[in-house]
C-alpha cells in the first residue's frame, strides 16, 4: 500500500514536471509569444509603457538654458516634500531685479512619481523621464539638483 503510494506520488511529480517543460520548450522555440523580457540584456529595445514614470527631470536645450522661472509652483504641489527650489535674484537686461532658481533640489528616494508637480508647473520646466535603475549604495546621491551649473532661464520664459 505505502509502496503503491510512493510510486504513484513519484509518477505524478515525474508528469507535472513533463508538464512544465513542455511549456517551457515550447516558449524555446517560439521566442516571438514570450510575455517575459530578458531584462537587463534588453535595455536598448525594452519598450516601456509611454506612461511610464521613472523620475522628474529638468531638460535644458543646447543652450544650457531650461524653463524654469523658480515660482516654487511645483514644490507647493508636491504633497510629500520632495522638491525643494532655493530662489535668487538676477538683474535682467533693464536693469531690474528678477527672481530666478538658485537651485532645484530634487529628492528622487522620497518621490511617489504622483506628477503633481509636472501638472503644477506653467512653463513646462519638468518632465517624467523613464530611467528606473536607480539603485546606490549612498542614499544621498538620490538627492538630485535639476538645474545644471551655469544654466539660465531660456529667453521669452515668463
Ligand atoms: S512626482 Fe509627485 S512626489 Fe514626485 S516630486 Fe512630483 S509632486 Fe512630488
Ligand atoms: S519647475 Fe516649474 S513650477 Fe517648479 S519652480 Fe520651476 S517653473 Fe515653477
Amino acid at each position: 500500500m505505502f509502496l503503491k503510494e510512493y510510486i504513484s506520488d513519484i509518477a505524478g511529480a515525474v508528469g507535472s514536471l513533463l508538464k512544465g517543460m513542455r511549456r517551457t520548450g515550447w516558449y524555446f522555440l517560439h521566442r516571438e509569444e514570450a510575455i517575459t523580457q530578458q531584462y537587463p540584456d534588453n535595455r536598448d529595445n525594452m519598450g516601456l509603457p509611454e506612461r511610464f514614470r521613472g523620475e522628474v527631470v529638468m531638460p535644458h536645450n543646447e543652450q544650457n538654458e531650461h524653463r524654469c522661472t523658480g515660482c516654487t509652483a511645483c514644490e507647493l504641489a508636491c504633497p510629500n516634500g520632495t522638491i525643494k527650489v532655493v530662489t535668487k535674484f538676477e538683474v535682467n537686461a533693464e536693469g531690474k531685479r528678477k527672481k530666478a532658481v538658485d537651485r532645484f533640489i530634487y529628492h528622487l528616494e522620497l518621490c511617489t512619481m504622483c506628477n503633481l508637480c509636472i501638472e503644477a508647473c506653467p512653463t513646462d520646466a519638468i518632465k517624467m523621464a523613464q530611467n528606473f535603475e536607480h539603485s546606490v549604495y549612498d542614499r544621498s546621491r538620490l538627492t538630485k539638483i535639476l538645474n545644471r551649473p551655469e544654466s539660465r532661464l531660456q529667453e521669452g520664459v515668463e
